[in-house]
Parts: structure tokens; sequence; C-alpha cells
């Protein structure tokens, strides 16, 4: 009897620890087929003039999968990587490979599920069986007090009664020993080029480099546990806003679980190292926008209030270009907007008093807003980017939530800080001071 294979298509669970897609792989198994597709759909420029991924995110998922391929190597596998359509891309792999069945990790938001649906048609056609698995959230469908239609709107009433009734599953073991088929051809990786996009240039005025990968998520995990932690013990979370974790870029791509987060506070909060519930409450929140997209679909981010609800969206394209550039005359906001252009990342403080200044106060269309997030962070996931800003335009349906929104007073926003003073230009104005020009 020949070999059985799996095919394992990674696409935001880049990684090998608490993977439970290439555990069961391996279980079930002879052979393990690992495959990336770096997909041109994610690297286009939409009609609106935004590349889909921006520079800096680009580069930091090309060290994810170097990463990947190399911890893959360790254990004895080899990662196919190729650039292409996934629905082409996958089923011809399938059939060069006598593939069995291919895993992968369900996602939630539209594009995404749209791509999803198109691979599984085509390997149904060849009768293969693409396998769902859920593997992004903290706490687990089906472990969740309520049906997904029944989820709370209000994140608080949802966070009750979710830390009431439900248990975080333990992270899945480790692979032993993976076997891959002999592979002919694994395939390159591309270059930023390759993808349509040029070098991002490094800032020096960046306080976090991000370096894509599991190792390096792995290090942050043990960082923050190390340096920030004890730090916001001593002086607690708003004293700071720089005391996050920064661990959001490797969990948006996968690099780490949130499991895998919140078992390491669970084990520093044992050995009374460090207090996590912060953090374990921003974790929630990742989880409720995630939910909400699995409950109201599209709708979650309608565009526009109904006329009774009162419209929010206008048109304010030159307000929009202002606050795209850090040009709108308003030191703190130009600060921030110069800094996400500068690094691909800022606090979730100064994201949510950009994207109210550009809401609310510029009155432009939010979408545009959450379109130029989408191109520019590093951290880039679609149910907590488009969810949160759905959020600050006030558009979605969960109309009972209550969602506190930083705001800034006019006066802080005019008044110089440290931050201010030390992002008051444009990363293009800085040219000369720019690492590598
Ligand atoms: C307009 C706007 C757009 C945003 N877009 C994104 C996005 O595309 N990707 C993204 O990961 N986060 C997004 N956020 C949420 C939040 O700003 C970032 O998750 C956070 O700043 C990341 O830094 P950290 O890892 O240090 O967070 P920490 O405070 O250390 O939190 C730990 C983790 O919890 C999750 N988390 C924390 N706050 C939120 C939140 N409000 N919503 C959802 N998840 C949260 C993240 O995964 C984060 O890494 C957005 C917020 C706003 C207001």
């Amino acid at each position: 009897m020949s070999d059985r294979t799996i095919l394992v298509w990674f696409r935001n669970d880049l990684r090998i620890h608490d993977n439970e897609i290439l555990l069961e792989a391996v279980r079930k198994a002879d052979k393990v087929l690992p495959v990336y597709c770096f997909d041109p759909y994610y690297f286009q420029q939409t009609a609106s003039g935004n590349f889909k991924t921006g520079s800096f995110r680009a580069r930091f998922l090309l060290e994810a999968v170097a990463d990947l391929r190399k911890n893959l190597q360790a254990y004895g596998a080899e990662l196919i990587i190729r650039i292409g359509n996934p629905s082409e891309i996958i089923p011809q792999l399938a059939a060069q490979y006598q593939v069995n069945e291919v895993y992968h990790h369900r996602e939630v938001a539209h594009e995404e599920t749209t791509i999803s649906e198109e691979v599984e048609a085509a390997l149904w056609k060849m009768r293969l069986n693409l396998k769902h698995f859920i593997g992004h959230t903290l706490y687990h469908k089906e472990d969740l007090p309520f049906p997904i239609k029944d989820i709370p709107d209000s994140f608080a009433v949802f966070k009750k009664k979710v830390e009431r009734d439900s248990d975080v599953r333990p992270c899945v073991p480790t692979p032993g020993h993976i076997y891959t088929p002999e592979i002919t051809e694994a395939g390159e990786l591309p270059t930023l080029q390759q993808l349509g996009l040029t070098e991002p240039v490094d800032d020096m005025r960046a306080v976090n480099y991000f370096q894509g990968g599991e190792t390096a998520a792995l290090i942050q995990l043990k960082e923050y546990f190390l340096k920030i932690a004890p730090a916001v013990k001593s002086k607690g979370r708003n004293g700071n806003i720089n005391n996050s974790s920064k661990l959001s870029p490797w969990i948006a791509i996968g690099c780490i679980s949130l499991r895998q987060v919140y078992w390491e506070i669970f084990k520093q909060n044992q050995e009374g190292n460090a207090p996590g519930a912060m953090l374990k409450l921003e974790l929630l929140w990742r989880d409720y926008f995630r939910f909400m997209f699995k409950k109201h679909g599209q709708k979650f981010i309608k565009t526009q209030k109904t006329e009774e609800e009162g419209i929010v969206s206008t048109a304010n394209e030159e307000g929009f270009l202002k606050w795209a550039a850090g040009k709108t005359g308003v030191p703190y906001i130009d600060a921030c907007m110069h800094e996400l252009n500068a690094t691909g990342y800022i606090c979730n403080q100064c994201r949510q008093i950009v994207a109210s200044y550009l809401v609310h106060d510029l009155k432009a269309d939010w979408t545009k807003g959450a379109a130029y997030f989408e191109e520019k962070l590093i951290d880039y996931s679609p149910a907590s980017n488009w969810g949160n800003w759905a959020f600050v335009a006030g558009v979605n349906d969960a109309k009972e939530s209550k969602y506190a929104i930083a705001s800034m007073p006019q006066k802080d926003l005019e008044a110089k800080s440290d931050f201010v003073n030390t992002w008051q230009s444009s990363p293009k104005d800085e040219a000369g001071d720019l690492v590598g020009v």
C-alpha cells in the first residue's frame, strides 16, 4: 500500500509549536507536505491606490516564512514555497505529490474565506478534501458558552460569560520528526521586488524592530516578561503607552498563538513574576473582534450609518491625504502618522486617536483610513483592523458595545512632548538621517 500524504497549507499560522494542523498531519499521515503560497492578490495595488501589503509587513512576512522553513528543516521536513494563486498551486502540488488530503486553518474575514472556498472547490474536482481546523482564537469556538449566532455584541457581556463558563485549551504538543516526500523543487523565497515592492527604509527613530518568525516571537514573549511586564507592574500601564507587549505582528501571522501567550501569562503569574491581567484582557479583545466577524459577517463593517443614525462618512479627500501624510498641522496626529509611515507600528492609543480624528474631526471616509492601515500596519489583521475602525466610526451592528475610544483634548493634541518632538517630521523629510540612505 502506498504512503498516505497530507498537504499542510500554511497561511496565518507560521509556526511549529501549538499548531494543530501540523500535529494532526504528522499523526494521520506517513508523509507531510508543508506549503506556503505568496498569493499576488495580497501584494497588488487597489483601485484607491493603496497596496494591500506595505513593504514593512511584506519584509516581516518573508522573514517569517524563511524562519518557518528553517524550523521545519530542523524537524527533517522541507517547506515548499510558491508564488501564485493558491487555488491553482495547492491542487497542482496535491496532484504532483499524490496527496490524500489538505489541511488548513479556517479564516474569518471575507477575502480569506473566499480564497479557502476557491481552493476547496478546485480540490473537490479532484475528489480531495480540504479539512478546516480552528486555530486562531484564544477560546475554541466549540468551547464558547453560546452558539456563534448568540455571541453577545457587548464586549463586557462576552468577557464575563466566556471567562466564567469557558476554559482555554492547553497548547497542542510539538510534533517529533516530520517526514516529507522527496521534494524535487522546494522553491526560493521571493524578493520584495518580485512581490512588486521596494525595500523598506528603517528609521533611526524607531523604538521597536520587528523581526519576522516564530523564533523571534518566542524571544519577544520572553522579553515581555523579563523587561516590559515588571515595568508595568511598578508603574502601571497608563503611565507609559509603550508598555504593551508588541506581540501583535507575530500574532497576526501566527508565529505565536494566543494560547501560547495565555499559558505563559498563567505560568508567570503562578511563579509570582508579573501581572498578566491586562495582557489577558487584550487577547480577549482580539477574540471578540474575530467572533463578531464570524457572527455578523461583512455586516459588521457596513460602511455607512443609515440616514436616521446620522451619516458619518463623507468624502473629505483632501483631509484624508493630509492625515495619511502626517500634514494635518495638529502635532500629535502628525507625529503618530509619521511614526506609522516610518515603522509600520503605532500603539493602540495612537491608533484610536488618529482614527477618531479622521472620522470625527475631518469627517473623512473611515474605510479609506482602514485601507490605509491595512497597507501600513506590520500587524494588520482583517478582523482586528476593520473591527476597530468600524467601532471608531460607530457603524457596525454591535450597538450595545461600550467601546471606550481614547480621545485627547485639543490642548494635548497641540502640545509638544518628547513623542511629538521625535516624530515631528515625516520619514521623507528626515531622508538624510535614515538608516541606509
Ligand atoms: C483603528 C485601529 C486599528 C487596529 N488594527 C489592528 C490590526 O490590524 N491588527 C492588530 O493586531 N491590532 C489592531 N488594533 C488593535 C491594537 O491597537 C493592537 O493590537 C495593539 O496596539 C498591538 O500592540 P501590542 O501587541 O503591544 O498589544 P498588547 O496591548 O500587548 O495586546 C496583546 C495582544 O492583544 C491583541 N489586542 C490588543 N488590543 C486589541 C484590540 N483593541 N483589538 C484587537 N486585538 C487587540 C493583539 O493581538 C495584541 O498583540 C487596532 C486598533 C485600532 C484602534
